[in-house]
């Protein structure tokens, strides 16, 4: 039974020994519940009571050791999605002398990463949630190599898209049913637990309505290594010198459609002379989409999961999201922040349909496809009267599903008319050197000098030399910006200069010590750290 386990030969007394003598030894990254990352040796599952259990012994080790703050909320989160009170992951107790009285544990020879998916249907959630925070996980520690085995707890079965998540490892990914087969107690030889959301750009609106995350750290480059492992898994090649420029139109086939698509391709394929080529999940494999969209000049889509797609877009294509009749493009813009992450180099264009002819509402479907029918007569009136979906939480407000489900007759004028404000077609940015984004170290040996003239007038002449990486580097434009602050003040004066030194005259009084304070600033926009502050009395 155990055979999809078997390939990696395990000695089973010495790991039973192992667990008997040494029970089982976390530790983990992380400060809160909300950053951590365990990893553990001797981590047991009980399939019967679908609980993990976690064996002292003399030797076990639990760090960080929290007591009952292990429980508040959790120990960490199993998915990557913020502090979900479905996601939490936590174990129960157990000296290793119970061991006696339990079922024989089963070994996972396998090094595992013990994760939840959170909605493995929907194609956003499987790319932002899962994919990408999976991969980098598995970049932080070593041992979760590509014959590491991913087990998803979440409960789910596969659900639309397994065959991405087996392109992450060599070994099938294994489901929480699936376990109860392995057997009653299952004890991991080695695991992670967690999931790592330094890779995740947007909040669903739990908390708060929806929008980018607070403080992004991912950018386009770990993105385009991201896509890159997933293409080479997926045998599409990167055609490096793209023969024919082209737009590709993802359509949906179910809902939220696009009801002149054939008038939008011709008349994208004669505004851009371009040919223009549709595709849907529903009609086309996953491959074949990658193919054509990493190579695509400008990908358009109705709002919704299949934009997430944009992550294979060669640099200095263009994305134009369709938005249904009173949804506020400002509001929803998971495909806004990705496209617009830092080096993500693509442009983004939103257009909205602002006339309500345009659009078919459907009232009497079932709540979750947007019909209202269900609610009481007066608030069915003032949801049909809105013009735009006031903000609101995730994820069953009636307003909004009734919105985002409409079928759209996109007006061709006004959004070709949009996209030519913004699309730049053969666009800069496509083949940038690396040294475009570097930024400036400190400035080196700044010096002041103050001289004073009578009572009431002095000058403070200060120099400084080049930041160290200056002179390995080709950089359009180099700026130095200083603040003179008089010492016990907390205004100071900016001064932005070309040179790497400056006398300064206004406002500098006799007898005053000033705090001088240096930076570097690389094409106006790359701005380095301030160097020690320099002391300076006049
Ligand atoms: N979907 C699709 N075609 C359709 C409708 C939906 O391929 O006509 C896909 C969509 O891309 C997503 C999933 O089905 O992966 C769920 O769609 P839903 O409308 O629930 O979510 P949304 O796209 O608004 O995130």
């Amino acid at each position: 039974q155990s055979q999809e386990l078997s390939q990696v030969q395990i000695d089973y007394h010495a790991a039973l020994q192992a667990l008997v003598e040494d029970g089982t030894r976390m530790v983990c990254t992380g400060r809160m519940h909300t950053d951590r990352i365990c990893r553990f040796e001797s981590l047991c599952y009980s399939t019967e009571a679908e609980e993990f259990v976690f064996f002292h012994s003399n030797a076990s080790v639990m760090l960080p050791n929290l007591g009952s703050r292990r429980f508040q909320p959790a120990l960490l989160d199993l998915s990557s999605v913020e502090d979900h009170n479905t996601q939490y992951f936590n174990f129960v107790e157990l000296p290793v002398a119970a061991l006696k009285f339990m079922p024989k544990p089963v070994f996972v020879p396998d090094v595992a990463l013990i994760t939840n998916r959170f909605n493995p249907d929907n194609l956003m959630h499987v790319f932002h949630d899962d994919l990408l925070p999976i991969f980098y996980t598995m970049q932080q520690f070593p041992d979760l190599d590509l014959e590491s085995r991913l087990f998803f707890m979440e409960g789910w079965s596969e659900g639309l898209h397994f065959d991405l998540y087996k392109l992450l490892s060599n070994k099938q990914p294994l489901l929480r049913e699936q376990l109860k087969t392995l057997g009653r107690l299952l004890c991991f030889t080695k695991s992670y637990v967690g999931l790592s959301k330094i890779t995740t750009w947007y909040q669903y609106g739990f908390v708060q309505p929806q929008g980018p995350k607070a403080n992004i750290l991912v950018s386009g480059n770990e993105i385009r290594h991201f896509t890159k492992f997933m293409m080479e898994k997926l045998n599409v090649s990167l055609e490096e010198s793209a023969s024919e420029e082209y737009i590709v139109v993802f359509s949906r086939t179910i809902n939220r459609l696009i009801l002149n698509e054939a008038e939008l391709i011709l008349a994208l394929a004669q505004e851009f002379q371009m040919k223009t080529i549709t595709v849907s999940i529903e009609d086309h494999s996953f491959s074949h989409i990658v193919r054509l969209i990493s190579n695509a000049s400008m990908l358009v889509s109705m709002h919704g999961a299949q934009l997430v797609m944009s992550l294979f877009l060669p640099r200095g294509a263009s994305v134009v999201e369709l938005f249904p009749y009173a949804i506020n493009p400002e509001h929803y813009t998971p495909y806004k922040t990705l496209s617009t992450l830092p080096g993500m180099d693509l442009q983004y264009i939103a257009w909205q349909n602002t006339d309500q002819e345009n659009t078919v509402t459907f009232p009497d479907r079932p709540w979750d496809q947007g019909g209202i029918a269900h609610l009481d007569k007066a608030e069915q009136e003032r949801i049909i009267k809105s013009k735009e979906v006031p903000r609101h939480l995730c994820c069953r407000n009636p307003e909004w599903l009734f919105r985002v489900y409409q079928d759209t007759k996109v007006d061709i004028p006004s959004l070709i008319q949009v996209i030519r404000q913004t699309v730049k077609l053969k666009p800069g940015p496509k083949k940038q050197k690396w040294t475009g984004g570097l930024y400036p170290g400190k400035v080196r040996d700044a010096k002041c000098q103050a001289s004073v003239q009578g009572t009431s007038e002095a000058k403070l002449s200060v120099s400084w030399q080049i930041p160290w990486n200056l002179k390995y580097l080709k950089v359009r434009e180099v700026k130095y910006e200083v603040w003179i602050q008089e010492q016990g003040e907390n205004t100071y004066m900016p001064y932005i200069l070309s040179h790497q030194n400056h006398t300064f005259s206004e406002n500098i009084k006799p007898f005053t010590i000033y705090l001088v304070w240096i930076r570097c600033i690389f094409n106006k926009n790359l701005l380095g750290p301030f160097a020690d502050v320099l002391l300076c009395s006049t």
